[in-house]
């Protein structure tokens, strides 16, 4: 049944040729590579089906020897893929292996190989086969019957293949998802347990900083000033496991609104007055323009009090003294639209959407210190993501705009704000 094609020289110099085998067995790669090394050859080798293909573009053999039994994909299947790629659809393809059942031959001429080289590997014969395949050596079906009668079967075990892959990919990731959510309900869990003594804490602090007997004063070290900074601490620590809390909620889609009518100027206000009260006072002008003439939207007003004071936090944070902020209100059709402007250092362009990823911060983190309004104050790089995360629950949008980072020149930023005035309202279009 073998055939010789093409002119090949039979005075062929193996110096020129390079063998891959792909193989797992390394006392079978120990054996060819010292029986055809001997030749002159040059072998490289791969261990599984998929690092065969890698290996295979990347070196561009002269021939391949596959054996059959390797893992990930069979060396049938290793076969088909490499037939595939133009710069390798002519290189000879060798199937070795234990030739145990009937119609193994024909099973690796019908994926694609040239011939087949039975296992164990004939020590004396086996040079010359690699050559005679090297020189053309094609082996054939015995009649194009036969040929159609295993190309049918192959494409069937291909198929049953792929059944089976489907199967553990989708049980895989079923119980990826399992451990996602148990994941998240822990850390859900974690974060509430960690917030009930913490309240405990903050309580009492504020009931001793109540008692007119705790001695106070300027003074940095009196007991009046220690229990106000453990105050600032705990609450501090509760935005902490807040925003986990949030962010593993929006994450797994599962941050329940309570809709009901907001009065977006209102909560806008309370969001800067709060803020203002927050830790040592900064020279920053805040200016507000048409929040009074914004429409009642339907939304949820802890939430989007949480969205809005991250986003004002940050332009006070990021805007140095003597700045200004200004939030201004525009109804667009069915939307509303706020605008949260400063003057600060900026956001570089190609920053400007992945500042809202999840854990991502820009500036130094070696400077990082975890203040709400102080200029520059750091957090978890959470904020931006719970803004979004909520915004886009109540079916809107949010997106930043900036010429550029510049402390110096400090061009500011923009935060845009897009919410539905109605529940269920439209997005944006282009959504
Ligand atoms: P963090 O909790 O660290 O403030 P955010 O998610 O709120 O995290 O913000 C992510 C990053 O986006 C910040 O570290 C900051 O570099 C940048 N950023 C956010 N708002 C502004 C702004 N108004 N001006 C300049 N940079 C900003």
């Amino acid at each position: 049944m073998a055939q010789r094609h093409g002119s090949v020289d039979s005075q062929i110099s193996p110096q020129r040729f390079k063998v891959l085998y792909v193989e797992d067995d390394p006392s079978s790669v120990n054996l060819v590579r010292r029986l055809l090394g001997a030749e002159g050859y040059q072998v490289v080798t791969a261990a599984d089906g998929l690092s065969a293909i890698e290996v295979a573009e990347r070196e561009r053999p002269n021939l391949i020897l596959v054996d059959i039994n390797i893992s990930g994909l069979d060396g049938y299947e290793v076969t088909t893929k490499i037939r595939t790629i133009p710069e390798l659809d002519r290189v000879p393809i060798v199937a070795v292996t234990a030739a145990a059942l009937k119609g193994d031959r024909e099973r690796a001429l019908a994926a694609g190989c040239d011939g087949y080289i039975p296992k164990p590997i004939d020590v004396d014969r086996f040079p010359e086969h690699v050559r005679d395949f090297l020189l053309g050596m094609r082996e054939e079906f015995e009649s194009p019957e036969k040929k159609a009668e295993y190309l049918a079967e192959y494409n069937r075990k291909l198929v049953h293949r792929l059944q089976e892959k489907i199967g553990e990919l989708e049980a895989a990731n079923a119980e990826l998802q399992q451990i996602d959510k148990m994941k998240s309900d822990f850390i859900i869990l974690a974060a509430h347990e960690l917030r009930t003594p913490l309240t405990s804490i903050y309580g009492y602090v504020q009931m001793l900083l109540l008692n007119p007997e705790i001695p106070g004063g300027e003074d940095e070290g009196s007991p009046r000033s220690m229990l106000q900074r453990i105050a600032n601490a705990a609450q501090r620590l509760n935005q902490v496991f807040d925003e986990i809390r949030n962010i593993t909620l929006i994450d797994g889609d599962r941050l329940d609104l309570v809709w009901e009518p907001v009065a977006l100027s209102s909560l806008v206000h309370i969001v800067v007055d709060n803020l203002r009260g927050l830790g040592p006072p900064r020279d920053l002008r805040f200016e507000f323009a048409n929040l009074d003439s914004l429409p009642i939207i339907q939304g949820d007003p802890q939430r989007l009090y949480h969205a809005l004071w991250n986003i004002v936090s940050n332009a006070m944070k990021y805007t140095p003294d003597g700045g200004r902020i200004t939030i201004s209100g525009q109804q667009i059709e069915g939307m509303v639209h706020i605008s949260v402007q400063d003057t600060g250092v900026g956001i570089p362009p190609d920053q400007q959407e992945r500042i809202f990823d999840r854990f991502y911060v820009l500036e130094d983190i070696q400077r990082h210190h975890t203040s709400k309004t102080e200029h520059q104050g750091g957090g978890l790089g959470l904020g931006l993501s719970v803004a979004r995360g909520i915004i886009e629950a109540h079916g809107g949008r949010v997106w930043a705009a900036s010429e550029g980072y510049d402390p110096e020149r400090l061009p500011g930023s923009t935060f845009h704000i897009l919410l539905p005035i109605r529940q269920g309202g439209a997005r944006q279009a282009g959504d």
